[in-house]
């Protein structure tokens, strides 16, 4: 492979700084980790966005959260078919290796697979629907959710789908059998927010109403 480079110098200067410093003060803990394998309580799974910081919102530490995160949150549905569901496998591994007690979706405000499947489906975004569209494709699986707030107005559509995007996903969780056995024993709780990142807020899914409400 001829085309990779070496590190940046700004990321290996910043490595070194870890090392020497937070790596050097808890250097016995690592190890710790290292000999005795991970045992995170929780998955969550959250958008690629460089934004959704979700260790430094819940001061999370080395070894507690199993995290995947991929263009809008999404869990799409189980489709045992043979080939390559790179979200599916890390939900089957949290669940069935890791035995995890939580799984947390957490969606975003201002996200852009979000806005890109609100153009989409609006039929403001042709690129998107083409069959070489890798975000396209991905985000069909929030079509249903499109269809749950395509009636509402426009200005807020998009915070509307983006805590689809959370609730679609629960509701594909919950197709895993792996999943839906570990809650129906009460072992695995599933849980939805929605992080509104200016204001620094935090929604949770409230099942009894089918809403969000303020952490
Ligand atoms: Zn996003």
């Amino acid at each position: 492979m001829q085309h990779a480079k070496p590190l940046p110098t700004y990321l290996a200067q910043r490595f070194h700084g870890w090392k020497a410093t937070s790596y050097a003060e808890n250097a016995a803990w690592y190890r710790r980790l290292s000999s005795e394998g991970q045992h995170p309580r929780a998955m969550v799974i959250s958008c690629c966005d460089s934004r959704v910081h979700v260790t430094s919102i819940f001061g999370a530490d080395t070894g507690e959260f199993f995290i995947h995160r991929n263009i809008a949150n999404l869990v799409p549905p189980y489709l045992p078919d043979g080939q390559q569901h790179g979200t599916s496998a890390a939900v089957e591994y949290a669940v069935t290796a890791l035995k995890v007690a939580h799984v947390i979706v957490m969606g975003h405000s201002g996200c852009g697979g979000v806005k890109g499947c609100l153009d989409m489906c609006s039929g403001n975004a042709p690129h998107l629907e083409e069959k070489s569209s890798f975000v396209g494709r991905w985000m069909d699986i929030l079509r249903p959710g499109y269809e749950r707030v395509k009636d509402q107005e426009e200005d807020r559509r998009a915070a509307l789908l983006e805590r689809e995007a959370v609730v679609v996903s629960l509701e594909n969780l919950m197709t895993f059998p792996f999943v839906r056995s570990a809650v129906e024993a009460g072992d695995m709780s599933l849980h939805g927010l929605w992080h509104e990142i200016g204001g620094g807020a935090l929604e949770c899914y409230d099942p009894k109403t089918g809403g969000f409400v303020a952490v």
